[in-house]
This record gives C-alpha cells, structure tokens and sequence, in this order.
C-alpha cells in the first residue's frame, strides 16, 4: 500500500496522515471529524444514521486505495457478515448523492469510490490503476471559462492527472505494450 508521504509535502499531510493505515486499523476508530461530517450531510439529508452506513462510511474513508464497492464490501462484511454487496452498492450511492463520498472521476467501467472530502486531486497510473490523492492549491480553484460561464452549473471542479506512478516507471511500457510488441 502506498502513503501519502512522497506525494503531499506541506501541512495537508497532518490531515491526511489521519487516513493511512489499513482498513483494520481505522475500523471503529475513523477521523471522528469525519465521522462527524457524515453525520452532519446524513441529518440535513433526512437520512438515519444507522450502523451499516456509518460502517460502509468508515470503510471508505479508512481506505487510501479508492476502493471499489467490492473492495468496501469486503471489508464491511468482515464486521456485518450478513449485509449484502447491494446493499453496500446502494448506500455508496446514497452516500454520493448526499456529498459524502464520490466516484472518482474517470473510473466508471469499475467506480472508484471516495471518501477523502477534503480539497484534493488525483494522479491515475494507466498502468497499475492506481489511484494517488495529493494536493496542489493552484488546481483547488480553476477558473470556469467564458463558454461555460452563465450557462452551465458546475458542481465539481476536479483535476486528474493520468500517466505512469513511481512503481510503474522502470519499465512503463513492459505491459501496456505487451500486445503489440515481439515482433523484431
Ligand atoms: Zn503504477
Ligand atoms: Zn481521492
């Protein structure tokens, strides 16, 4: 698993460090500013806040990786062996319909979703699909451009940055091209 130590020098570390960790360890013991948060968005929601969701919540924001519904389905069932994958599908879509999580752009063959709600951007390797949060605060505010200005809402600014990651880069093309090469 990879931390956020190379890729988020400055303060906003502080804050994230409190997301590292395997999922075991944040289990029960998430960011209790976060879990607040959640709270907050499911009460102004009209939503019970009931231990499935808390749990599937924890899941993900105990997580660094962007986890997929199975992957947070996993690792809910661990404590709630009964719940089910729809369930934890449907509550992760509640949870980004009240703001509380959100599938990370781009990723919509296999949703990656996101519990990370502080301001942040991502760097995807094509290669890997790994999914590294770090922030730059020039990217937090960019512009809306006149042609969308006035006619669109936009609701979500977000910045991704695609290409090869630290563990992909010896050799980055060994098996994106593994298809198409051999043939000298
Ligand atoms: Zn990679
Ligand atoms: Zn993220």
């Amino acid at each position: 698993m990879e931390y956020f130590s190379r890729v988020s020098p400055g303060k906003k570390q502080e804050s994230l460090r409190v997301k590292m960790g395997s999922f075991e360890n944040k289990m029960g013991q998430a960011g209790d500013s976060q879990q607040e948060a959640f709270r907050q968005r499911c009460r102004s929601a009209g939503l019970r806040i009931t231990p499935q969701r808390e749990a599937i919540f924890q899941a993900l924001t105990g997580s660094v990786e962007h986890p997929t519904v199975d992957t947070v389905y996993q690792e809910v069932r661990r404590l709630m062996p009964h719940i089910s994958f729809d369930t934890v599908n449907r509550t992760l879509n509640t949870l980004c319909e009240i703001g509380a999580a959100f599938v990370v752009p781009g990723t919509d063959n296999v949703r990656r979703f996101d519990g990370n709600l502080s301001d942040h951007q991502h760097f995807r390797c094509i290669k890997c699909k790994r999914i590294v949060d770090f922030h730059h605060g020039p990217f937090d505010n960019v512009p809306v451009p006149d042609v969308l200005a006035g006619r669109f809402i936009v609701m979500r600014k977000t910045v991704c940055l695609e290409g090869f990651c630290d563990q992909c880069t010896t050799n980055p093309m060994d098996n994106v091209t593994q298809t198409t090469s051999g043939n000298r």
